[in-house]
């Protein structure tokens, strides 16, 4: 299974506003200065559109492998695998190409994709998303990136394909796959669903039972505090704002006691960094009692 995940991992989505204010300006930059703040993970969202030079990737990954940092990537938010026509199947496979070139640039051994917008019936529209998911993964092998993972994220908006028992669904298409849970996501689209430990204890629970401990241990984890509508995701916070959930403690203690590796992935508004290594010293706070 892609390498760099027998550790669990923390890092931001994108730079921190204070990466910027203290004086850096490129992506390059980014690994050595994670590595100072005892990070080690690194998400480049490519969410509006694929638009980095090899040259800077190149850059990025000789950083990244100097200072251990584990690097993914977030492919463009208009992917939707819920298509039947062929122009748009085309199109939606470009995208993947294009999100799995610069992955293999940047030295990435994960793609996180948005699966789809539902149409009328979930049951139909869960179906042609793994079907072609499954072509996209023989696209993928084909075009030699094997050893990249596509990762499927839970999504915070009830129209969104990609409620927890789908993504699991969209996994069992290729034994490869692991699955990007965010916990944000999941607890906007239930309304406020994880309060606590029991709450993450069944999430966990549903995903080693239908997907197996080994992809179980090594998820990919988006991890922020969510505003929400009855629509679901309204707009990420950080963990300063108070009165907002779902909380990280009980979650690092199941993580702790389940030997979880995870790489955890921080997209809080502007303090990813921050808010990472918040996440990162609780859970070392849990794994020292
Ligand atoms: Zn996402």
């Amino acid at each position: 299974m892609s390498g760099k995940n027998k550790i669990i991992r923390f890092g931001p989505s994108g730079n921190s506003l204070s990466f910027y204010e203290n004086g850096h300006n490129h992506s390059f930059e980014a690994p050595a200065w994670l590595y100072d703040k005892g990070l080690n993970a690194y998400e480049y969202s490519f969410g509006r559109g694929v638009s980095l030079k090899e040259e800077t990737a190149t850059l990025i990954r000789a950083e990244a492998e100097k200072y251990d940092i584990a690097v993914s990537v977030h492919a463009p938010y208009y992917i939707n695998l819920v298509h039947e026509d062929e122009e748009k199947l085309e199109k939606n496979r470009g995208y993947f190409i294009e999100s799995l070139r610069a992955a293999g640039f940047l030295g990435a051994t994960r793609v996180v994709f948005h699966p789809g917008a539902t149409k009328t019936d979930r049951k139909l529209d869960l179906e042609l998303a793994k079907k072609n998911l499954k072509m996209i993964i023989n696209m993928k092998d084909n075009a030699g990136f094997n050893d990249i993972a596509l990762c499927p994220e839970t999504m915070g908006k009830m129209k969104q394909l990609g409620d927890l028992v789908e993504v699991m669904e969209l996994c069992l298409v290729d034994e490869r796959i692991i699955p990007t849970i965010d916990f944000g996501h999941l607890h906007t689209r239930g309304l406020g669903a994880i309060n606590g430990r029991e709450d993450y204890a069944k999430i966990l629970d549903i995903m080693e039972n239908m997907i197996g401990y080994e992809r179980t241990k090594n998820m990919h984890v988006h991890f922020s505090k969510i505003e929400y509508t009855t629509g679901g995701e309204k707009k990420h916070v950080t963990f300063a704002d108070e009165g907002y959930g779902p909380e990280f403690y009980p979650l690092a203690e199941l993580i702790w006691e389940r030997k979880l590796t995870p790489t955890i992935i921080c997209e809080s508004k502007g303090t990813m960094a921050e808010d990472a290594l918040a996440m990162k010293n609780m859970y070392g706070s849990v794994s020292q009692q």
